[in-house]
């Protein structure tokens, strides 16, 4: 894949006012657990310069925004496994973290049939300010991250968080799970596959409900280069909308993250 290199940028932007919050935040810097979990789509603020992209709130608070439910799943689990969760802050309407800078459907100027009035017509220079401004230091603080630990020969297993709507198009969507995975180093995926396969009570979806591809950015750019361990996880929304869901749902990953890894590693 053709990337271009993720540079630090001066902070002042005219996307993001001085007053408002920087696109990347972290939870439990620097914490020793292997697993580095990432949320591509934690967010759902909107710069003010871009007047709500045209959206009003209910449509701001729905899945086309942001991914329901996984700011507060990766900081639960974060913290149930000692773990640092890097995740960003502002909504993928902005600019799809997960997405390659200048991909077709990076800026969308429709999702899920709703017309997004502020990405219509946008231009290569609008769309590169958004980039430098949200997604640039977003993938820039999870490279770095993962540099550090390189140097301190700390294992590190990506584990990218996505939730998912119930219902696409008209289509119920049965998976309470689905693990993610393509090319690179994805036996640690599979390993979860088969962990998460033998709970009874659940429906896993392999590649399901989307498959992972190149259209996806953040675990081909950090995890592919540098063979790195990982899993795309996604939950279904519903499971996330209480907060009783959002603690069952980081017990149940904490223990499957750490039983995938030891069943990697095999019997000590
Ligand atoms: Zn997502």
């Amino acid at each position: 894949m053709q990337s271009r290199p993720l540079v630090a940028r001066s902070s002042s932007s005219p996307i993001l006012a001085s007053h408002e919050p920087p696109s990347v935040a972290v939870h439990n810097a620097g914490a020793s657990s292997p697993f580095l979990l990432l949320g591509d789509h934690a967010g759902n603020r909107i710069p003010e310069s871009l007047g709500q992209l045209g959206l009003d709130a209910t449509e701001r608070k729905r899945h086309i925004a942001w991914d329901i439910g996984v700011a507060e799943l990766g900081v639960r689990l974060a913290d149930r496994i000692g773990a640092s969760f890097i995740h960003q802050v502002y909504s993928r309407l902005v600019i799809d973290c997960n997405r390659r800078p200048g991909a077709p459907d990076s800026i969308p100027a429709t999702s899920d049939k709703t017309a997004i009035p502020g990405n219509e017509g946008l231009d290569a220079a609008q769309a590169e300010l958004r980039a430098a401004a949200i997604l640039e230091p977003y993938q820039k603080a999870i490279s770095d991250e993962i540099d550090r630990r390189a140097k301190l020969g700390q294992e590190t297993i990506l584990i990218a968080l996505h939730s998912f709507t119930p219902n696409m198009s008209g289509l119920d969507r049965p998976w309470h799970v689905g693990i993610l995975h393509d090319a690179g180093d994805n036996r640690f995926a599979r390993a979860m596959l088969e962990v998460l396969g033998s709970d009874p009570d659940l429906i896993v979806g392999d590649n399901e409900p989307y498959s992972m591809d190149t259209i996806d950015f953040t675990i081909p750019f950090h995890a592919y280069p540098r063979t790195l361990p990982y899993a795309e996880i996604e939950i279904r929304q519903d499971l996330l909308a209480v907060a009783a869901g959002i603690e069952e749902w980081s017990e149940r990953l904490g223990r499957v993250l750490v039983a995938s890894h030891r069943s990697l590693r095999g019997p000590r």
